[in-house]
């Protein structure tokens, strides 16, 4: 049983490495980031909230993501394990999880901390062209990680859960090492 949550800041690679070794693994990628621009696109009452935040690059409320991670991992294919992308983001949403997995007896979960250069990420998002890589929101984001994700490392440090992993490497480096180390 495998529960994962991968941890970086923006442009680090998370989403594509999550991607691929959940497909490995045979156990959902579930992404905040891509769970909030689909209902952005489908304008569903979640999407139109989360729209002014995640455009400008700005955190959305806990309740909005918690409520969305709790539905996510209540559904079928979750129970035989997941990979978290991009949750949690802050110490507030680590504890809701914490006392959330508890509850639902779905514990001993890793998290894979992959670290990355500023120069690094910023060069990567800016190739990136998705609507909230502007130069100006990336700095949002990246300020954001420091402040409010960043002391996440130290959390789940504290706890013997995590693992780091570096993710100036190339992709296929970077998946070599997932896979050595968790596969
Ligand atoms: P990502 O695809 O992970 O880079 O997320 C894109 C945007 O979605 C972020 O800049 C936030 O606006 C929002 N978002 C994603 N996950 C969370 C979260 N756990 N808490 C708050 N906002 C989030």
């Amino acid at each position: 049983m495998t529960r994962l949550i991968f941890l970086g800041p923006p442009g680090a690679g998370k989403g594509t490495q999550a991607q691929i070794l959940a497909e490995h693994l045979h156990i959902p990628h579930i992404s905040t980031g891509d769970i909030l621009r689909q209902a952005m696109k489908e304008q569903t009452p979640l999407g139109i909230k989360a729209q002014s935040y995640v455009d400008s690059g700005e955190l959305v409320p806990d309740q909005l993501v918690q409520d969305l991670v709790e539905e996510r991992l209540e559904q079928a294919d979750a129970k035989s394990g997941w990979i978290l992308d991009g949750f949690p983001r802050k110490v507030t949403q680590a504890a809701f999880l914490e006392e959330l997995l508890q509850k639902t007896g779905q514990g001993g979960e890793k998290v894979v901390n992959l670290d990355a250069a500023d120069d690094v990420v910023v060069a990567r998002l800016l190739s990136r062209g998705r609507k909230d890589d502007t130069e100006e929101v990336i700095r949002r984001r990246l300020e954001i990680y420091r402040n409010d994700t960043a002391p996440l490392i130290d959390y789940y440090s504290d706890r013997q859960k995590l693992l780091t992993i570096n993710g100036d490497q190339s992709q296929e480096e970077v998946t070599h090492e997932l896979k050595e180390t968790l596969g």
